[in-house]
């Protein structure tokens, strides 16, 4: 097989995993086996008293027949099993099997397999042909083991992987299989094939033994069965209706499909690969397009290639990927190698709107998350925190799945803007490090939040290539992320958005779309496009396929002169009492629903779809655009029911489930969606973290690190120490700056916290000793900073970095107090979020009238307070004058003289005299080393 170099692709081919290609060789021989093994701290921090939990790696052994190997330790099993099947690939020189055979090889090779088939030794093997076999025995046929070639083409993957080699547009064509299954039996010395139509027998009859023991080959009886199919018409115009087959023991399904496409026999007709999951037998039969038999059947697939497309099924070829011309009809029935009986299951109508609706990305999104009628592919990432349903990775790996295309292939930079020898960082298809990432993000306990470092960007590209590695879609994003995965998931969504305009609008001009992808940073080749999804044109439209006079939402509000159409909707009720919590853009919220169609002037209501419960963040298009301004108006606990004129046709029937049946029969003129919903619940505003990130660039915690710069520096200050140090994200940021310090101190409560303030600090410390920083000593202590403790007295600078706010209001002033009255740094920097602002945080409008004041919640759960200015101010200012210091009020993000204010408020402490009294006792010392630097002196703690 040939790739077309492509110009401008940088990419190779994506090469099989090692252990795909184990599984390709070795199939169920090859045995995984997982073993834990602890990671001895090594990376741990010497010198730190708390007790180190070693971590769990896994280490994976490989058996394969001849061979045993296995892996070094993994933090994953899914990395430890690829690493294993790596070493074997090398040790034993295995290539992917698929480039192995040309066409001329493939050729000579599906001679042999089919002359295979009609073998006395085939007849005893077991394979789901033999099958056919057996009924083709039975029947007596005037030629020994007639059975026609679409029976071939639908039992055996094999010979449809040569028709590929031979010919790469068979992968699409049953026809073009078809016809060269066909050539191969006129090859073969031992074949005969009929001149009417698609069948294949022996020359030399079977021996008597080899039809006896078929013949005697015990297979249930069926009894009679009545299997639901469905036809598909040609003509789009016409709907697709089920349709029974009855077969019973004496039948050969191939046949009774035959009559009911109203062809002769199983030999005029054709099969399409497996539809849908690939464990099934659902698959697409149609009739032998009517074309004259020429001598070669490659040429008769070349010449008539003309008239055939005429009759080309669009609905049937799109669920194929296949070309299936003429009515078709859909049935999962066949042998398999499950049974030697006949596998057979129904097919309902709604099951195939839901296939067809499963090949858009707003279908496959709304159908994973079983909420056809509501739930809308999202426009927007906001974070996996907020995303609910497949991730965008997620799901557009499946749609390249379903479409016959190559995994997308993400490549992500990452600008490091902050160092001066900018560097990039080029990973290609970041599979394994997406979660990594993930985990550091997500790991928010009880040390607060060290704030992801806001200099890392991440940007990713994406490219979805065709099984031909054609380019077909480029995307690339001006839009950076903090964290990797949510730049894979930003452009993966990009992409998604694209293929579903696409597929909605499929008769837009291309232009149109083209300049919509490079508004967007898509470039695409239209060419590849129309090549890949030409046998979706038109179907997947999913319009409405037949035309309104007038929308009945109007006409049911002109019956109804009180009621008015808006946002799409009429709105009938709301009920309950107002909770005062309200939903709002950012918020995550979750309904409860149900959609029922209604005709206007009939009482009657048909049930379509209901969750009990759906969440979704408001304001990113997650849900259609009436049930988003419908929530919006209500507060929890609040129902409300409205109407609003149906979807497609196609929608409904997918949605419809069991009464999809009733309803096709039903026309839908007249008709309403009735949708009637309950605000259950509104969850926890967004994180700190996310909000501070979100809006501020730098983000607020690195401002706060640079406020605190700019005073260590303007006074000169020798020795900090940093109250409420968390897991150090200012000392650590200390270390990067050129400052006049030279000790640095942390007391925190959190012994988490801590240990990873001190794995940080004990890296920096080790890997850059002696260059850009002058802080020679560093120490973290265990205990409370409302309690004194003589280690951290009279030192240049404290800081207090958003921790007030995770005290109780009187451990706050208790704190205050012995800062300045015990402690007593010549300057105290203390901040906390000022609550006036939560409500930009929360992208919510500031309340308005008094009674509909929703009490604002603070910016993250172990928060006990947060000030608005005014209390911060008296804070302060009282505390001031007690303790002969005086103090300026500023902040970091937003600004002073613009309302309301800085997003968190600063207050700078100043001592007035040089002379430092505490009141306490100067010997108390509670406070616990956790960890020092240099080491020297650690055995003090070790107690
Ligand atoms: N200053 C850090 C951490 C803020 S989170 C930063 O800006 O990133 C608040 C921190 O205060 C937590 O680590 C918590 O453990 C700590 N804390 C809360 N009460 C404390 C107390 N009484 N004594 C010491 N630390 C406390
Ligand atoms: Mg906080």
């Amino acid at each position: 097989m040939e790739f077309p170099e492509q110009p401008g692709l940088s990419i190779k081919r994506p090469v099989m995993t090692p252990k795909a290609l184990i599984h390709q060789k070795y199939g169920s021989s090859a045995t995984y086996r997982i073993e834990e093994v602890k990671d001895d701290v090594e990376n741990g921090c010497p010198g730190l008293t708390i007790p180190q939990q070693a971590k769990i790696l896994y280490r994976c052994h490989l058996d394969l027949p001849g061979l045993s190997v296995t892996s070094e330790p993994y933090n994953r099993k899914k990395d430890a099993e690829q690493s294993a099947a790596r070493i074997a690939v090398e040790k034993l020189h295995i290539q992917p099997s698929t480039n192995d055979s040309t066409p001329e090889e493939a050729s000579k090779e599906l001679v042999e397999r089919i002359s295979g088939f009609f073998t006395d030794g085939f007849l005893s093997s077991s394979h789901p042909l033999i099958g056919h076999f057996g009924v083709a025995l039975k029947a007596n046929r005037e030629h020994f083991g007639m059975i026609p070639i679409s029976a071939i083409a639908s039992c055996d993957v094999k010979v449809n992987n040569l028709c590929k080699i031979i010919i790469y547009k068979a992968e699409s064509d049953p026809l073009l299989v078809s016809s060269l299954i066909l050539d191969a039996a006129r090859k073969s010395s031992e074949l005969c094939t009929a001149d009417d139509g698609l069948w294949i027998w022996k020359k030399v009859p079977y021996s008597s033994e080899t039809i006896a023991s078929v013949n005697s080959r015990d297979s249930d009886s069926l009894g009679f069965l009545k299997i639901q199919a469905l036809h598909i018409p040609c003509s789009i115009k016409e709907n697709v209706e089920a349709l029974t087959v009855d077969v019973s023991d004496d039948d050969y399904y191939l046949d009774l499909i035959a009559q009911k496409l109203n062809v002769r026999d199983s030999s005029q007709i054709l099969v399409s690969r497996t539809v849908g999951k690939a464990s099934s037998e659902l698959k697409l039969y149609f009739p032998l397009p009517d074309i004259p038999f020429c001598e070669a059947s490659s040429d008769l697939y070349r010449c008539t290639r003309g008239n055939v497309e005429l009759m080309l099924n669009q609905r049937a070829s799109c669920l194929s990927g296949q070309y299936v011309y003429g009515n078709a009809i859909l049935a999962n029935i066949g042998y398999s190698w499950k049974t030697t009986n006949l596998y057979q299951e129904n097919v309902s109508i709604c099951s195939y709107y839901r296939m067809l609706l499963s090949k858009v990305p707003d279908g496959y999104y709304k159908l994973s998350r079983e909420a056809i009628l509501v739930s809308e592919l999202p426009t927007e990432y906001t974070g996996r925190s907020n995303w609910r349903g497949p991730t965008p990775k997620d799901l557009l790996s499946a749609f390249c799945h379903q479409h016959r295309l190559l995994e997308p292939v993400f490549s992500v930079t990452s600008n490091d803007t902050e160092s001066s020898l900018s560097h990039t960082l080029v990973k290609s298809s970041p599979l394994s490090s997406t979660e990594v990432i993930d985990k550091i993000g997500g790991d928010r306990d009880d040390v607060g939040h060290r704030n992801m470092d806001s200099s890392d960007i991440f940007r990713c590209k994406v490219k979805i290539l065709s099984r031909k590695m054609q380019l077909i879609l480029e995307g690339s994003f001006v839009d950076t992320n903090r964290k990797e995965s949510d730049a894979i998931h930003s452009s993966a969504l990009k992409v998604l958005l694209w293929f579903d305009k696409y597929f909605k609008q499929l008769d837009i001009p291309v232009e149109t779309l083209s300049s919509f992808g490079s508004a967007h940073g898509i470039t695409v080749s239209m060419e590849n496009v129309c090549k890949e999804f030409s046998l979706c044109l038109s179907t997947l439209g999913l319009k409405q396929n037949y035309c309104l006079e007038s929308s009945p939402l109007e006409s049911f509000c002109k019956n109804h002169p009180d009621r008015k159409v808006e946002n799409g909707m009429v709105m009938l009720s709301i009920d309950g009492p107002e909770s005062g919590i309200f939903p709002s853009h950012g918020s995550l919220i979750c309904i409860g629903c149900a959609v029922a169609l209604v005709k206007i002037g009939d009482p009657e209501k048909y049930p379509l779809e209901s969750e009990d419960e759906f969440e979704f963040e408001v304001g990113t298009g997650a849900v259609i655009n009436q049930i988003e301004a419908c929530v919006t108006q209500l507060s929890v606990n609040q129902t409300a029911l409205f109407v609003t004129d149906i979807p497609s046709r196609d929608l409904i029937l997918a949605a419809a489930g069991e009464t999809a049946k009733h309803l096709l029969e039903m026309p839908l003129h007249n008709c309403l969606l009735e949708y009637s919903l309950k605000v259950l619940r509104v969850a926890e505003p967004p994180l700190e973290d996310r909000m501070e990130q979100a809006f501020f660039n730098p983000s607020l915690s690195k401002q706060r690190v640079m406020f605190a710069i700019k005073h260590i520096n303007e006074s000169s200050a020798a020795t900090l120490v940093d109250f409420g140090c968390g897991s150090g994200s200012l000392l650590d940021s200390l270390l990067d700056h050129a400052t006049s310090l030279e000790k640095i101190v942390g007391v925190d409560i959190s012994r988490k916290g801590l240990t990873r303030a001190a794995k940080i600090l004990h890296q920096k410390l080790s890997q850059n000793s002696g260059t850009c920083t002058s802080i020679r000593h560093a120490v973290l202590y265990y205990g409370s900073i409302t309690v004194p403790d003589s280690h951290v007295f009279g030192f240049d600078i404290g800081t207090c970095l958003e921790v007030i706010e995770h005290m109780e209001e009187d451990q706050a002033s208790l704190f205050g107090n012995i800062a300045l009255g015990t402690f007593c740094p010549r300057i105290l920097i203390v901040s906390t979020p000022n609550y006036e602002y939560n409500p930009i945080l929360q992208r919510s409008a500031a309340p308005t009238s008094e009674e509909k004041t929703a009490p604002c919640k603070f910016r993250n759960h172990d928060h006990r307070f947060e000030w608005t200015r005014e209390q911060f101010e008296r804070w302060a200012t009282d505390l001031s004058a007690r303790h002969n210091y005086h103090v300026e009020f500023s902040g970091v993000g937003g600004s002073a003289d613009m309302e309301p204010g800085f997003a968190s408020q600063i207050a700078v402490f100043r001592r007035n005299s040089n002379l430092c009294l505490p009141a306490e006792e100067k010997s108390s010392r509670p406070y616990e080393l956790v960890w020092e630097w240099p080491n020297s002196q650690i055995s003090i703690s070790s107690l």
